[in-house]
């Protein structure tokens, strides 16, 4: 097991400036997942860990041990890829045995064993004398990852390595990989560019746009606390709404809608003063719906926080609808706002509706 510890670690392709100035500390036996869009850095990062990408600038640590001159068979890392780049003309075992090819301290009979052991861990004895083609997707990634595991690294290094199984095998896949990670306890890098994976599966994510480090923090304290707009957006489905208003008088104001502020939200604000553009962001959850000629919460008005919206569209999920919400005369000429309801509610589109907002 390695903490490792990064700083500056910038890569530049020609003018592109892949990564940008990353600094992070990853701890021993901990699960970090780099998450971003396509094209942030996320692989080019894996790879200079791994040492199959030469940094432009910054370092790269093991256990305060500098990696950056050593050869990738010299950092004590296994990589798993997103195709799984198994070797067609070898049987599993074979494939598996390729990973400890590299390590003279085995006996024949050790790395058999050693095989013989993950296979079990992993749930494909029986397919040890099997090739590549004669295995589904799902089976062919846990031979990629038995390969991994097998070497007993240092580090875990794993680029997208669910991307290519179905909706369903995923999910699976998310939940056991991150069963057996803590049951190694080996300090994992995992790449994905699905926000869902690094909810799911990590201790800590690192959010990356652009080349540059956003955000580095637990799931929820992201998701509850973003650094900044870009994080807001990329974590969490469907994406937190953002309304463009200005702040007056202790109150959010566009042209749709007045929301005074009481202390929990204006103590946040002090570097904020009248007439500055502000950004109202609101996720989807925690927009209560009601219907306009029902509850006494429902009724709109500034104090209450509620408002009067027509709801354009209804996306069925089964456990829950996606709703489209507008404002009254709204020049967007798409949805304000998108809320979530219970899947059992029934909700129309072309209907009204009373979107009500808790400070
Ligand atoms: P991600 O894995 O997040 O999708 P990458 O790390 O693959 O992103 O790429 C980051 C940026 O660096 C992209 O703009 C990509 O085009 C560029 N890039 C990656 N590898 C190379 C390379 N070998 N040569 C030139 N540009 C590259
Ligand atoms: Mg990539």
């Amino acid at each position: 097991m390695a903490n490792i510890t990064i700083e500056t670690l910038t890569k530049r392709f020609d003018d592109v400036v892949a990564v940008d100035d990353v600094n992070v500390d990853i701890e021993d036996g901990e699960f970090i997942v780099l998450v971003g869009p396509s094209g942030c850095g996320k692989t080019t990062t894996l790879r200079m860990i791994a040492g199959l990408e030469t940094p432009s600038e910054g370092q790269i640590q093991f256990d305060g041990d500098l990696m950056n001159y050593r050869t990738p068979q010299n950092r004590d890392v296994a990589m798993v890829f997103q195709d799984y780049a198994l070797y067609p003309h070898m049987t599993v075992r074979g494939n598996m045995k390729f990973g400890l090819e590299e390590e003279p301290d085995f006996t024949d009979e050790e790395r058999k064993q050693r095989v013989e052991e993950v296979a079990e861990l992993l749930d494909i004895s029986e397919l040890l004398d099997r090739r590549p083609e004669e295995l589904s997707g799902g089976q062919q990634q846990r031979v990629a990852l038995g390969r991994a595991i097998v070497r007993d690294p240092e580090v875990f290094l794993m680029d997208e390595p669910l991307s290519n199984l179905d909706a369903k095998l995923r999910a699976q896949m998310r939940t056991e990989l991150q069963q057996l990670q803590e049951q190694l306890d080996v300090t994992t890098v995992y790449v994905t560019h699905d926000q869902t994976e690094a909810m799911t599966m990590s201790d800590r994510m690192v959010v990356m746009n652009d080349g540059v480090l956003q955000q580095v923090g637990e799931p929820l304290e992201l998701y509850h606390e973003p650094t900044n707009m870009f994080v807001a957006q990329f974590i969490g489905e469907p994406s937190m709404n953002f309304l463009d208003g200005s702040y007056e008088d202790e109150a959010f104001v566009s042209e749709q809608l007045a929301y005074p502020f009481d202390d929990r939200i204006t103590d946040g604000l002090s570097a904020v003063s009248d007439n500055d553009r502000l950004v109202l962001g609101i996720r989807p959850e925690d927009i209560e719906l009601h219907d306009p000629d029902g509850e006494p919460q429902g009724e709109t008005s500034h104090e209450n926080h509620t408002a009067a919206m027509s709801v354009t569209v209804v996306e069925p999920m089964g456990n829950e609808n996606v709703i489209h919400l507008t404002f009254p005369d709204s020049s967007s000429g798409t949805e304000d706002l998108i809320a979530i309801a219970d899947g059992m509610r029934r909700i129309d589109a072309d209907s009204d509706i009373h979107v009500h907002i808790p400070p």
